[in-house]
């Protein structure tokens, strides 16, 4: 995909890791998925549907993202949740969204905050497009606790893409949502769907995961987003615990899970809380909320818990699967 149009934000090669979707071609027309690239929540998304009507479950899927992204979009006067952050109160589908969240939220012992808007603003890295900078300590122990969805909503995308391509008829997906990739049903020939897992130092992937459908696969970085200031590298990723960027020891995070709103948010609370407490996590959630991780820690090395991830030996980190 075309990886410098992904963040309008993010200076030159400073995104690293994308899950590319590695669609391998089935035989003969009627077998080959059709596409669709929809650019919204301010990536690029690129969805690959197999079945009959593929096209027009494609179409259908098109205009819930829109629908989505109209709701979510903080920075947008009459969005859902722009309304929430004027004094309504969150209803209907964005109130069970928020719900999650918390819950999320909590199962993450406050690591994933959807409440953050306020601090994220004041970095310059809320939807207010704000400059960016170092807010003082003040500011950020006074900042307003505004809702901001942008850590569950292509989890949350992604879950609704799938939904309404399985309506439409579509029997397999590969849904990009720039990054983040849930994955739907069967391919055709019933292989599994094969996930290109990239490198956040650029270059080469560091392995391919191998799924069935019904996963979703998030990755959260702190490459993704950020600036700096005198020679200080600020990153998106924020502790709630601080206001400030996470320190976790961690360069990313990527989580496959059976739900694509809790993939979404844990891929950035396992940023902010770091390999140790991520896998206790793991583990406190095994029967509840089962989910796989692939981390890449900044002195080099890549711990992953999934069966199905085969790293690249060339990758040049040095590759443990932990439990
Ligand atoms: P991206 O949206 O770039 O894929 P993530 O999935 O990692 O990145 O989501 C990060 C987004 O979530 C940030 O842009 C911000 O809106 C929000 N965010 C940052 N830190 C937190 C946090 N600790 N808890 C909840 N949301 C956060
Ligand atoms: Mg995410």
């Amino acid at each position: 995909m075309p990886i410098d149009m992904r963040r309008k934000h993010v200076s030159g090669r400073t995104l690293a890791v994308l899950l590319a979707a590695l669609l391998l071609a089935g035989c003969g027309a009627p077998r080959e998925a059709r596409a669709k690239t929809v650019f919204a929540m301010d990536t690029v998304m690129n969805l690959s549907a197999y079945g009959k009507s593929a096209d027009a479950a494609l179409e259908a899927a098109e205009r819930e993202i829109y629908r989505l992204d109209a709701m979510l979009a903080r920075g947008v006067e009459g969005s859902a949740v722009y309304a929430c952050n004027h004094g309504a109160a969150p209803e209907g589908e964005l109130a069970e969204l928020l719900a999650l969240a918390e819950e999320i939220g909590a199962a993450a012992d406050g690591a994933f905050d959807p409440y953050l808007g306020g601090v994220l603003d004041l970095w310059g890295f809320g939807s207010g497009a704000g400059e960016h900078r170092v807010p003082t300590e003040t500011e950020l122990s006074e900042a307003p606790r505004l809702l901001d969805l942008g850590g569950v909503a292509k989890g949350y995308a992604g879950q609704r893409v799938c939904d309404i391509l399985r309506e439409g008829g579509a029997t397999g997906a590969v849904v990009d949502l720039g990054g983040d990739v849930a994955l739907f049903g069967q391919k055709p020939d019933g292989s599994a769907w094969r996930v290109a897992v990239k490198d956040p130092a650029g270059g080469a992937y560091l392995g391919v995961l191998e799924s069935e459908g019904g996963r979703y696969i998030a990755t959260s970085g702190v490459y993704e987003r950020f600036f700096e200031q005198n020679g200080v590298r600020y990153h998106h990723i924020l502790d709630p615990r601080t206001g400030r960027p996470a320190e976790s020891g961690l360069v990313s995070a990527t989580v496959i899970c059976e739900s694509g709103v809790w993939a979404d948010a844990l891929a950035t609370a396992v940023c902010v809380m770091g390999a140790e407490q991520a896998l206790q996590m793991r583990a406190a959630l095994a029967e509840t909320t089962p989910f796989d991780v692939i981390l890449v820690t900044a002195d080099g090395r890549v711990l992953y818990t999934c069966e199905g991830f085969a790293p690249d030996a060339g990758n040049g980190y040095a590759c443990e699967r932990v439990f």
